[in-house]
C-alpha cells in the first residue's frame, strides 16, 4: 500500500450550464427539452449556408446575472469566436464561443469543505451547445448513429475555476453550491439528468510540499455531485499509483464511466484538437455598459448566503433552520409570509420545516404549487400560540386545512376542537381517570413517579386531546396528592 497522504490533489472544474431562455442563443428556435428529434431547428442552428446569427438578449442578461452573483468582473466588451472542429453534432463545423475575450473574469465562491475557503473563478464565457449524437435505441444502432439537432444552439455559460480545489469532496461541494446559486438566480434549471448542468474535472497530484503542479488529466462527463466525487477519487488514486510505480502521468482527456466506476483514456495531448480560433465575423463585439449592468442588478434576488444570514439575524432562527428554509427562493418567500402573520418566527419555521415540507415531500408537490396559503398557516400558528388549541390537535387541523383550504379558526369552531381550559370540565375528566385506573393511582401513591405520565396521557385521551396540558397536569397532581 502506498501512502496516499504524501500526495496532494489539485483540481479545477469546467462547468457548462444551460441558460433558461425560451429560445436559442442565435435564433428563435425553442429550447424546450424532450421534443421529438429535429423539430426545434432552423437554418441558423442547422448551420445552413447564408444563415446569420443574432444574439439572444435574455441569454446575455442571464450570463451577466450569474457572473455578478459570483463576483466576477464583467468585461465592457467581449468577443465571440469560432472554435473549429469536425464532429457530426456540430453542423457548422465550428462552435460559436468566447475565447480570448470572455464575458467575465475573476470572481469566486466560498465552500466549507477543507476547513472553508474561497474557490477562485478564472472566467465565465458564453457559447452555444452542440447537437446530440444518439448511439443507442434504434433497430440499426449497431450500424448507424442518429443525430438530434434540437440542442444545437442552446445557450450555455462555461464557468472555469482556478486550480484551487484540493480534494474530491471540495470539488463536489463546489459543484453543488454553484448549482444552488444558478438555480436560485433562475438562470439554470439544475437538471443534471437532462444535461442542463455538466461538469468536466481537471485533476493532478503532487507530492505534499511541492509548489509546482503535476501533469493534469481532464475527466469528462461527471454530471452529478456523486460522480464528481467518485470520478475524482478514482482518478487521484490512479495518478498516485502511476507515480508510485515510477511512471509519469500522461496529459490526456479521460472519460468517466459511471457503470464501472472508472475513468478511461479518450484522447492524449498529441491527439488534441487545434481549434484554429478566430473572431466570429457575423457577430459584433458584445458590449455591456453600466446601464445594462444596473438593469440586471435590479433583477438580482437576495442571494442564498445573505438570506440565510438575515434569517438568523432578523428572525432569531438557528443556523440549521435558516439553511433549510433557504433551499429555494420560493420556500424562503413562503416562510417569510408565514412569519409575518404568525408573530412567532421560530414556530413559523417549525411548521414550514416540519408538517409542511413533510406533506410536500410525501406528495411530491413543489413549494410553488402548495395549496395552503401562508396567511392560513400563520392563522393556525396564532391559535397554538394563544393556547386555543394544543399542538397535537393543531396537526390534525393542519391536515384538514391543507385538504380543504378552510381557515384554522373555522375548523376549530366547527369541530369543537378548542382547548379545554375550563377547570370544572377538566376536573371531571381527571376524577374519572383516577376512578378508572386504581392500580396506576396506587402505584403512583406508593412512589412510582413514572405512572404520572401514564395518567396524564389518559386525561389527554379522555379530553379528545383538547385538555390544556398545563392545567391537566396541575389538577391531576392536586387530586392524586389529596
Ligand atoms: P487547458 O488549456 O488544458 O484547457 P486550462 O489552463 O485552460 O487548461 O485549465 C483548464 C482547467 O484545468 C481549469 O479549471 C484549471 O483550473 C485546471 N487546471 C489547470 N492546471 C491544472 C493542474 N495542473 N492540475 C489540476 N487542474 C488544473
Ligand atoms: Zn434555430
Ligand atoms: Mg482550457
Amino acid at each position: 500500500m502506498n501512502d496516499r497522504t504524501q500526495y496532494e490533489p489539485v483540481i479545477g472544474l469546467e462547468i457548462h450550464a444551460q441558460l433558461r431562455t425560451r429560445t436559442k442563443i442565435f435564433c428563435g428556435c425553442s429550447t424546450a427539452f424532450g421534443a421529438p428529434p429535429n423539430t426545434q431547428v432552423c437554418p441558423v442552428c442547422l448551420g445552413l449556408p447564408g444563415a446569420l446569427p443574432v444574439l439572444n438578449r435574455q441569454a446575455v442578461d442571464y450570463a451577466i446575472k450569474a457572473a455578478l452573483a459570483l463576483g466576477c468582473d464583467i468585461q465592457p466588451q467581449s468577443i465571440f469566436a469560432r472554435k473549429n472542429y469536425f464532429y457530426p453534432d456540430l453542423p457548422k463545423g465550428y462552435q460559436i464561443s468566447q475565447y480570448e475575450r470572455p464575458l467575465a473574469l475573476g470572481g469566486g465562491l466560498e465552500i466549507t469543505a477543507g476547513g472553508g475557503k474561497r474557490v477562485g473563478l478564472t472566467r465565465i464565457h458564453m457559447e452555444e451547445d452542440a447537437g446530440k449524437s444518439l448511439h443507442e435505441g434504434f433497430p440499426d444502432s449497431d450500424r448507424r448513429t442518429y443525430i438530434d439537432y434540437n440542442r444545437s444552439g442552446v445557450p450555455l455559460i462555461e464557468i472555469v475555476t482556478e486550480p484551487d480545489l484540493r480534494s474530491a469532496a471540495e470539488a463536489s461541494e463546489f459543484f453543488a453550491r454553484l448549482r444552488d446559486i444558478l438555480v436560485w438566480l433562475g438562470v439554470n434549471d439544475g437538471n443534471m439528468e437532462e444535461g442542463s448542468l455538466r461538469c468536466d474535472a481537471n485533476v493532478s497530484v503532487r507530492p505534499v510540499g511541492q509548489r509546482a503542479f503535476g501533469t493534469k488529466t481532464e475527466v469528462k462527463n461527471v454530471n452529478s455531485f456523486r460522480y464528481v466525487q467518485k470520478a475524482l477519487e478514482y482518478e487521484i488514486d490512479r495518478q498516485i499509483d502511476v507515480l508510485e510505480g515510477g511512471g509519469r502521468v500522461v496529459q490526456e482527456t479521460r472519460l468517466w464511466d459511471s457503470a464501472s466506476g472508472r475513468t478511461c483514456s479518450m484522447r492524449t495531448k498529441e491527439e488534441a484538437h487545434d481549434y484554429r480560433y478566430f473572431p466570429e465575423p457575423d457577430l459584433p463585439p458584445l458590449v455591456v455598459d453600466a446601464a445594462r449592468l444596473d438593469a440586471v442588478r435590479a433583477t438580482m434576488p437576495e442571494l442564498p448566503e445573505a438570506r440565510r444570514r438575515r434569517f438568523v439575524a432578523a428572525y432569531g432562527l438557528p443556523e440549521y433552520d435558516a439553511g433549510v428554509l433557504t433551499q429555494s427562493p420560493a420556500l424562503a418567500d413562503y416562510f417569510e409570509q408565514v412569519a409575518a402573520g404568525a408573530v412567532n418566527p421560530k414556530a413559523a419555521s417549525n411548521w414550514v420545516m416540519g408538517e409542511l415540507l413533510r406533506v410536500l415531500n410525501e406528495r411530491g408537490t413543489p413549494i410553488e404549487a402548495v395549496p395552503l396559503a401562508p396567511a392560513a398557516l400563520a392563522g393556525l400558528i396564532r391559535l397554538v400560540d394563544a393556547g386555543r388549541i394544543s399542538s397535537s390537535i393543531a396537526k390534525d387541523v393542519f391536515a384538514k386545512m391543507y385538504e380543504s383550504g378552510r381557515s384554522a379558526e373555522a375548523i376549530v369552531a366547527a369541530e369543537g376542537l378548542a382547548q379545554i381550559d375550563d377547570e370544572s370540565a377538566l376536573l371531571a375528566i381527571v376524577r374519572d381517570v383516577i376512578a378508572k385506573h386504581r392500580d396506576a393511582v396506587a402505584q403512583y401513591r406508593a412512589g412510582k413517579q413514572a405512572t404520572f405520565g401514564f395518567l396524564v396521557g389518559q386525561v389527554m385521551k379522555g379530553s379528545g386531546g383538547k385538555a390544556n396540558p398545563k392545567l391537566a397536569n396541575q389538577l391531576l397532581r392536586r387530586e392524586l396528592e389529596a
